[in-house]
């Protein structure tokens, strides 16, 4: 179904985009994002997939508010202590009445997932994206600065690219970076309006992006014939 009038208008200056257009649009309208984790890098992150007009949005964290979440775009002071879910949900439907946001729940079948968590968390969400053979995308705050880890279909995996942090959490602006950051890498991934992509793993030190292409490591899961 072509773009209606409205959602022309909704995204025209995006549209002009040099790359962009209708049928990235397009692409993106019908994609299903799953955003794993909350806080400060989700929060942006949320925000911007929302208004690029993803066309679902499958809001994944299970943890309450916190003060720090507080800085992070999508949490008001005053809820903290209630779900982040809940509060993401109410935040984003304001945002373009032209996306879906959900809860993510079993079965929610998702095209696509942005990870914005640190850990084990991390590791185990992007290890089931890739075993579900969806694109995702995995931000990563550490320290002053922080990675997002891009992972188009075929390329090597989170594992294949992780490194040992500090497990120190970043300052709010510099966690937005990231979630804005990591958002428009997983739009060009799903408007394919740059494809082919290759995976890559951003860093952000000092507010300055440097990247770098993943490699395989030998002998990861990844690199084996996916089953369907
Ligand atoms: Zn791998």
């Amino acid at each position: 179904m072509p773009l209606s009038d409205a959602e022309v208008e909704r995204y025209a200056r995006q549209l002009l985009l040099p790359g962009w257009g209708k049928v990235p649009q397009d692409f993106v309208r019908v994609s299903r994002v799953q955003v794993v984790g909350g806080g400060p890098v989700a929060g942006p992150a949320l925000a911007y997939l929302a208004a690029a007009g993803v066309g679902t949005i499958l809001v994944d964290d299970a943890a309450d508010a916190a003060a720090e979440d507080a800085a992070g775009w999508l949490w008001p002071p005053d809820r903290v202590g209630q779900p982040r879910s809940s509060v993401a949900l109410e935040s984003l439907r304001g945002a373009n009445r032209f996306a879906k946001v959900r809860l993510h729940a079993t079965g929610a079948d998702p095209t696509a997932a942005l990870v914005c968590a640190s850990g084990a968390t991390a590791r185990e969400a992007a290890e089931r994206a890739r075993t579900a053979g969806i694109p995702h995308v995995v931000a990563e705050g550490d320290g002053d600065g922080g990675s997002v880890v891009v992972v188009p279909p075929g390329a090597p995996c989170f594992a294949c690219a992780f490194r040992v942090g500090t497990g120190i959490p970043p300052p709010p602006a510099t966690a937005a970076a990231l979630g804005a950051l990591a958002a428009a890498e997983l739009l060009m991934i799903l408007s394919g309006a740059s494809l082919p992509m290759e995976g890559r793993r951003i860093e952000l030190v000092r507010g300055h992006p440097q990247s770098r292409p993943t490699t395989r490591q030998p002998g990861c899961a990844c690199g084996a014939p996916r089953v369907v």
